[in-house]
């Protein structure tokens, strides 16, 4: 049977991979954008991938969104990719309310957002795989980024919460903790400070967005319905747990 994915964060970097990477597997794919149109367009020309906007920290458009899409794909969503993210750098003490807010609403409160929009019907189906994309940020902490790491770690506990609760209902929910990939959120941080990063790698080089993708894509699998609660560090080696 032909299953539905929805990506969020879909069309550029690391959501973009995990869109084609699924559609290469066989999977219809709907990705989710918030602003950036010319690339979102490009990217469905491109992929064949559709495309839909829709602000992931705002509850009502997900609700719509996923209606919409449900309609113009003809089936229920089976596999939900909570990718969407984004950064606002500052310390702690200099951060104001916006800076948390933002980042709260955009990479956690869009888990919710989403996946109450889907886990219903997911239930009904006996089938649904969610897989929230974390960072390894989360797991170490990192300065700057109180807001990023709250944000990204409130995953850990929602996936594990979801995961026990719909467990006997075929669905599984997994989190996957990469490290630092090469795209424009980490073309964004100043060289100087990217090079110490890569020199404490032991891969020595940052991922390739393909190399996240693929767990992605293992975790979407049928065959992977036993995996669920749990966390999948894909960084190099940079951090252990
Ligand atoms: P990018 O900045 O390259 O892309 C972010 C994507 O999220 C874009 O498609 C953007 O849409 C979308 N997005 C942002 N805000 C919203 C919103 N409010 N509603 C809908 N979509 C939104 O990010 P990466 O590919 O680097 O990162 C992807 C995920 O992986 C993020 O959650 C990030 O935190 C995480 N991660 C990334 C790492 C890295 O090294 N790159 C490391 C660890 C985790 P648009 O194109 O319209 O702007």
């Amino acid at each position: 049977m032909e299953r539905l994915a929805l990506v969020t964060g879909g069309t550029r970097g690391i959501g973009a991979s995990i869109s084609i990477a699924l559609k290469d597997k066989g999977y219809k794919v709907a990705a989710l954008y918030a602003k950036n149109d010319q690339v979102a367009a490009e990217f469905a020309e491109q992929t064949g991938v559709a495309v839909f906007k829709c602000d992931v920290s705002d509850f009502d458009q997900c609700q719509q969104v996923v209606r919409m899409i449900e309609s113009d794909m003809g089936k229920t969503v089976d596999v939900l990719v909570n990718n969407a993210g984004i950064t606002r750098d500052t310390k702690f003490h200099e951060m104001d309310f916006e800076e948390w807010n933002d980042v709260l609403q955009t990479n956690l409160t869009s888990c919710f957002n989403l996946s109450r929009a889907v886990i219903n019907d997911m239930r009904a189906n006996h089938y649904g795989r969610i897989i929230n994309i974390s960072s390894i940020n989360a797991q170490a902490g990192s300065m700057g980024q109180a807001n990023y790491c709250a944000s990204k770690s409130g995953m850990f506990g929602f996936t594990k919460s979801l995961a026990l609760e719909n467990a006997r209902y075929g669905i599984t929910a997994n989190v996957i903790a990469p490290g630092y990939a090469d795209t424009d959120m980490v073309r964004a941080v100043p060289q100087k400070i990217l090079d110490k990063i890569i020199a404490k790698i032991p891969l020595q080089r940052l991922a390739e967005p393909e190399e996240i993708a693929h767990t992605v894509t293992f975790l979407a699998d049928e065959n992977a319905g036993y995996i669920t609660g749990s966390t999948l560090s894909v960084n190099g080696g940079l951090y252990l747990d």
